[in-house]
């Protein structure tokens, strides 16, 4: 069984806070934008019970923590079917602990469900600084021929997910790909990087090798 987008499922220590500066922002937003006119970032009514999918995530801070925990920006909660985000969608995780199922944030809005997704992302190297979570029926399809690790078919969002993101680093070539699916999670991808440009275009490449796979099975 898949589990569906949308369902906020883990302890949340949420504090309301006023936005983050534009300029802090533009980035995540300008990437964000990109991701949702590739569809790779959406909402749509047939898919995925009609939940927003799809989110982004940049770490605040460059500083080597011992405990792998680091503030991040992530869009807000159900961001997905908004075309065009503000400051007031983005919200500050200033602490994840995934193992333990909770997280604390600030901001104008609550974080995405997939937040502790990222947060067992960020803690596996503090050299990455980017996330990205998309939906890519094409990508998750063909993951076996394009060689994308996969998770074990466990709940997106939850502790299980975070130790199998640990095992994926530790046992496969997830370390030198950047990207890895989620079985339990339908059409889920994660890709990361230390810059955008490695996260973005780590899944943007990736689709189209798998829209070519697409094209030979037609
Ligand atoms: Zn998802």
């Amino acid at each position: 069984m898949t589990i569906q987008e949308g369902v906020v499922k883990y302890q949340c220590e949420y504090t309301p806070a006023p936005a983050l500066p534009a300029a802090q922002i533009s980035e995540l937003n300008a990437w964000r934008k990109l991701m949702v006119l590739a569809r790779l970032i959406g909402q749509n009514p047939d898919l995925y019970g009609g939940y927003g999918y799809g989110n982004i995530s940049h770490r605040l801070d460059t500083i080597v923590r011992a405990d792998g925990r680091h503030p991040f920006v992530i869009t807000g909660t159900q961001t997905g079917g908004k075309a065009e985000l503000t400051p007031d969608d983005y919200v500050v995780v200033t602490a994840c602990h995934p193992e333990e199922n909770w997280l604390a944030a600030q901001g104008p809005v609550k974080p995405s469900s997939e937040a502790l997704t990222h947060g067992a992302v960020y803690a596996l190297d503090s050299q990455i600084l980017w996330v990205v979570h998309a939906h890519s029926p094409e990508i998750w399809h063909n993951a076996e021929a394009l060689g994308v690790p996969m998770t074990a078919n466990v709940p997106y969002g939850t502790p299980e997910m975070a130790a199998e993101v640990r095992r994926l680093y530790a046992e496969s070539d997830l370390p030198q790909k950047h990207i890895f699916g989620m079985a339990g999670h339908e059409d889920g991808i994660v890709t990361y990087g230390h810059t955008a440009e490695e996260a973005g275009f780590t899944m943007l490449s990736y689709l189209v090798r798998a829209l070519q796979i697409s094209e030979r099975k037609n």
